[in-house]
C-alpha cells in the first residue's frame, strides 16, 4: 500500500501546474507522514499496556498505587515553604514523612502517605471487604507543622528546634523529641551527617550553632555564658553515660525534689566541631539490641544536653536545651520471633512513651498532676516539665510505604494525643 499514494500522485500532477503541483505533494507528504506518526502512537499505547500489564504482574500493589492515584488527583497543594509563619507555642507537635528508600523502590512499595499543606497529612490505609474488592481509608490528621519527603533537616529545624533556642538564653528549658518507629528517620534528623561542613547537618549541630552565635552576640554576651553538653542513654531503666564508657549512672532526687543524674560527664564546649566530635563519640557508644523488625533497631533514648552556665558562677544553670532521639515505638511486630529480654525492653520503652506524654500534655495543662516518676526518661528530664518557662517540640516521624502503616497511624495517633489540636485525628475522608 505504500506504492498507492506516489502513483496517484504521479498520474494528478501531470494534469496540474507546477505551483499547485507541490501543494498537493506537501499535502501527500503529510499524510503519509499522519500515518507514520498515527502507528508509532499506537505501538506506544500498545507498549504501555504491556509495560503496565507487567507492573501490575510485579506488583501486588499496583490497584492500591491506582487508587491513591485517583484520590489524589483531586487535591490542592499548598506545602510548607521556607517563609511561612512561625509561631511561638508551648508545645509544639510536627509530623515528617521520609522518602521512600533505595530498597523500598526496588521492592515497589506504595507510599501512602500524603502531605496536601503545611499542617495536614493523609495516611491512605488500605482495606478490603468482604467480598474481597479492595478500597481506601483516608485518615487525614492535624498538626503543627507536617514535613513532606522533600524537606531537609534545615527546614525541619527552623519550624522545630530553632524557635527553641531563645527560650534557654531567657534561663528556661526547651526540649525537642523526635518520635517514631525504627527506620523512620529519627536519627538521621537529629544527628544528620556528623564530618565537618557535611550540608546536611542534623538538629544538634544546628541548634549547636546558632547557640554559639547568640553567646557571642551583642545581646547575651554581657551574660557570659559558658557552652557545655552531655549525652547519655536510657535502656532497660539503666541511664548509661555515652561520653564515658557507658558508665551507669544513678538518679537522685535531692530535697527540693530536683533530679541530679550523678556523675554524668559534662563537657565544656567552644565549637559546632568539638559538638559533633562528641556526638560521634557517643553515637558510637550507643546501644543497639537485635530485633526481628530492624537489626540494628535502636532500643535506647538517647538524651543530648547542652546547657547554658554562667563562667562566674558556674555551678549554676542558667538555661538547657535537651534533644533526645527516643527508642523506636514499634511494638507487638517482633513478639512471636523475640526473646524475653527483646520483649522486655519493648515492654518498658512502652512504659516510657506512655509516661512521656503524659508528662507534655501536663505541660500544657498548668498546676496537672506530673507523673514523671513513672519512667526513667520522664524522670531524668523533670524540669523540662515543671519549669515556668519550658517549651517543648515534638517531631513524629513516619515511614511512607504501605507496610508501615499500621505503624504510621499509631505514631500519628500518639504525636496527636500529645496535644490535642482540637480536630483530633478528622474525620474519615
Ligand atoms: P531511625 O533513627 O528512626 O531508626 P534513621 O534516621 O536511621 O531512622 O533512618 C533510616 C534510614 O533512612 C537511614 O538510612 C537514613 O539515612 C534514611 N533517611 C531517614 N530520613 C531521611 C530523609 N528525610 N531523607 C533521606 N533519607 C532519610
Ligand atoms: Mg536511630
Amino acid at each position: 500500500s505504500k506504492e498507492r499514494y506516489p502513483q496517484t500522485s504521479r498520474s494528478v500532477i501531470e494534469h496540474v501546474s507546477s505551483s499547485f503541483e507541490s501543494t498537493v505533494v506537501k499535502k501527500i507528504g503529510k499524510m503519509e507522514h499522519d500515518r507514520i506518526e498515527r502507528r508509532k502512537k499506537q505501538a506506544e499505547s500498545k507498549a504501555e499496556k504491556v509495560e503496565l500489564t507487567k507492573r501490575n504482574a510485579d506488583n501486588p500493589h499496583w490497584v492500591l498505587h491506582q487508587m491513591i492515584a485517583d484520590y489524589c488527583k483531586n487535591l490542592q497543594y499548598n506545602p510548607l515553604t521556607v517563609d511561612d509563619m512561625i509561631e511561638d507555642r508551648l508545645i509544639t507537635v510536627c509530623v515528617r514523612k521520609r522518602p521512600l528508600n533505595k530498597n523500598e523502590l526496588i521492592k515497589k512499595e506504595v507510599d501512602v502517605i500524603t502531605v496536601p499543606s503545611k499542617n495536614q497529612l493523609i495516611v491512605h490505609e488500605p482495606k478490603t471487604k468482604v467480598d474481597l474488592t479492595k478500597y481506601l481509608e483516608n485518615h487525614l490528621f492535624k498538626f503543627d507543622y507536617t514535613f513532606n519527603e522533600t524537606c531537609n533537616n534545615e527546614i525541619v529545624y527552623k519550624y522545630t528546634a530553632q524557635p527553641l533556642i531563645k527560650t534557654i538564653f531567657e534561663g528556661g528549658f526547651a526540649t525537642c523529641f523526635a518520635y517514631g518507629q525504627t527506620g523512620s528517620g529519627k536519627t538521621y534528623t537529629m544527628s544528620g551527617d556528623l564530618f565537618r561542613n557535611s550540608p546536611n547537618k542534623g538538629i544538634y549541630a544546628m541548634a549547636a550553632t546558632d547557640i554559639f552565635r547568640l553567646v557571642a552576640s551583642a545581646r547575651y554576651k554581657h551574660l557570659n555564658l559558658i557552652v557545655t553538653c552531655s549525652f547519655f542513654e536510657i535502656y532497660s531503666r539503666k541511664v548509661l553515660d555515652l561520653l564515658n564508657r557507658k558508665g551507669d549512672l544513678k538518679i537522685l532526687e535531692d530535697g527540693k525534689q530536683q533530679v541530679q543524674v550523678v556523675g554524668l560527664t559534662e563537657k565544656v564546649v567552644s565549637s559546632v566541631n568539638e559538638v559533633l566530635e562528641l556526638i560521634h563519640q557517643g553515637n558510637t557508644a550507643r546501644t543497639s539490641g537485635q530485633t526481628s523488625a530492624n537489626e540494628n533497631s535502636s532500643r535506647s533514648h538517647a538524651v543530648f544536653q547542652i546547657y547554658l552556665r554562667p563562667a562566674k558562677k558556674f555551678h549554676t544553670l542558667h538555661g538547657k536545651f535537651s534533644l533526645i532521639d527516643l527508642a523506636g515505638n514499634e511494638r507487638g511486630a517482633d513478639t512471636l520471633s523475640s526473646t524475653k529480654v527483646t520483649r522486655m525492653e519493648g515492654g518498658e520503652i512502652n512504659k516510657s512513651l506512655l509516661a512521656l506524654k503524659e508528662c507534655i500534655r501536663a505541660l500544657g495543662r498548668k498546676g496537672a498532676h506530673l507523673p514523671f516518676r513513672l519512667s526513667k526518661l520522664t524522670q531524668v528530664l523533670r524540669d523540662s516539665f515543671i519549669g515556668s518557662n519550658s517549651k517543648t517540640c515534638m517531631i513524629a516521624m513516619v515511614s511512607p510505604g504501605v507496610s508501615s502503616c499500621e505503624n504510621t497511624l499509631n505514631t500519628l495517633r500518639y504525636a496527636d494525643r500529645v496535644k490535642e489540636l482540637g480536630g483530633g485525628e478528622l474525620q474519615q475522608l
